[in-house]
């Protein structure tokens, strides 16, 4: 790209687009509101108030009671650097779980941090392999740490965050679980399942900015970290310094939180409980049923099986002969719709269809059956005008019938 002349830059104005890739998701209006107020003091009474409600907020979309449960400023990554950083000391060694991209920048992160990783790997688009974790832990009796990614969205894979965690803690290991495509758009329940670090992020199923990372670390994380014998390597990121910022009320200065952004949080988590987390949950489940109605009728075909289907990431085979990135550039010329393309070993061959949060909603599903449809049977794909649409409406409807049924059982 040549670079633009100074005098020709004017302010930025970005077009209306729908996201329905791998993140950023849509924005709710509300939370965009919000991020618009004056900004205070972050040292502020007010402030400190805010950040106080926040970590409330934030337990609840975690569904725990841990204390130390708080928004990084930085972006997922710097949520997933922050778990490496502080649980990984020199030598420790770490089982890491790679069945797509995020195990694999997982292992960067524990060799930077000076661990030993031991690498379990699963096919792209296939749950991680409990038994595999068994066996690594069997052979292994001093590895510390099992991590892994709940919800891949490289792949579009759920993977048993609980059973895993599980067979983690029969060997006396800790996990560290990557929550960013999860959190909001299918259950996470960090007390329940007894997860140890967990991190997210707010782009994906919260509706909210991108810029920032909830993450929630159990006491037992905690007390290891405060015990380390070596300093956490990073200063920004060490949680023994963190604790006297967000872990209690008389908050002394470590870096200048991002304002605004955090309003942004504080209204996204608002509007999550106001719609309830299961319901958070049950509506992205109900899109995903008409879009992949719609899909399947226009004769697409998803990668992961059924079971391990992630509602909110939908990975699309590309049918024979059709240029992958020519229908994505016209989706977004012509549309105004975003899709992702693959990556990896699935790069060229499939797209990565989000319904994240604020874009999982029905005109998302109608716009994408739609747009497919009319740019894949301009370049010679059969498409039966009309069919995927009717397919979507008749699973929305079936849906709201069931849930009416329901209601009726339940009164
Ligand atoms: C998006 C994503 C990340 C990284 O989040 P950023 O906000 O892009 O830094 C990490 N893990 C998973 C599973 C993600 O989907």
């Amino acid at each position: 790209m040549v670079a633009p002349s100074l005098d020709k830059i004017t302010s930025f104005i970005p077009p209306k687009r729908t996201l329905m890739g791998p993140g950023p998701s849509n924005i709710n209006p509300r939370v965009l509101s919000a991020m618009s107020l004056p900004v205070i003091g972050h040292l502020d009474p007010a402030f400190a108030g805010m950040m106080e409600e926040l970590k409330v907020l934030l337990r609840y979309a975690f569904q725990t009671e841990n204390p130390l449960t708080y928004p990084i400023s930085g972006p997922g990554s710097v949520g997933m650097e922050n778990c490496f950083v502080n649980m990984v000391s020199p030598g420790d060694k770490v089982i890491v779980c790679r069945n797509g991209v995020f195990g694999g920048r997982m292992i960067e992160n524990v060799e930077r941090s000076g661990g030993t990783p031991v690498i379990i790997d699963d096919t792209w688009g296939e749950p991680v392999d409990p038994n595999k974790v068994e066996d690594a832990l069997k052979q292994n009796p001093d590895a510390r740490i099992v991590a892994f990614v709940h919800a891949e969205t490289s792949t579009g894979c759920e993977s048993d965050a609980k059973l895993l965690t599980q067979i983690a803690h029969k060997h006396d290991a800790m996990v560290i679980v990557d929550t960013v495509t999860a959190l909001g758009g299918c259950p996470v329940l960090v007390d329940e399942w007894k997860l140890d670090a967990v991190y997210s992020g707010t782009q994906k199923c919260l509706s909210c900015a991108p810029g920032l990372s909830p993450v929630t670390y159990s006491e037992r994380v905690v007390d290891y970290v405060k015990n380390r014998k070596t300093k956490v390597q990073s200063w920004f990121m060490d949680m023994n310094l963190i604790l006297n910022y967000w872990g209690n009320t008389a908050r002394t200065y470590h870096h200048t939180a991002p304002v605004n952004a955090l309003y942004g949080l504080h209204e996204a988590m608002i509007l999550l409980k106001e719609e309830g987390l299961e319901n958070s949950w049950a509506r992205h489940t109900m899109h995903y049923q008409a879009l992949k109605a719609g899909l399947e009728a226009l004769g697409l075909q998803y990668v992961v099986k059924e079971e391990s289907r992630l509602p909110q990431m939908n990975l699309i085979t590309v049918p024979d002969g059709i240029d992958e990135a020519a229908v994505r550039n016209e989706l977004l010329s012509e549309f105004n719709l975003e899709i992702g393309a693959g990556l990896g070993p699935l790069a060229g061959k499939v797209w990565r269809i989000g319904l994240m949060g604020y874009t999982a909603q029905q005109d998302s599903v109608m716009l994408c059956l739609s747009a497919l449809g009319s740019v894949l049977s301009r370049m010679g794909y059969p498409v039966k005008a009309g069919e995927a649409e009717a397919a979507a409406h008749k699973a929305y409807a079936a849906q709201h019938e069931a849930a009416a049924a329901q209601k009726t059982a339940k009164a």
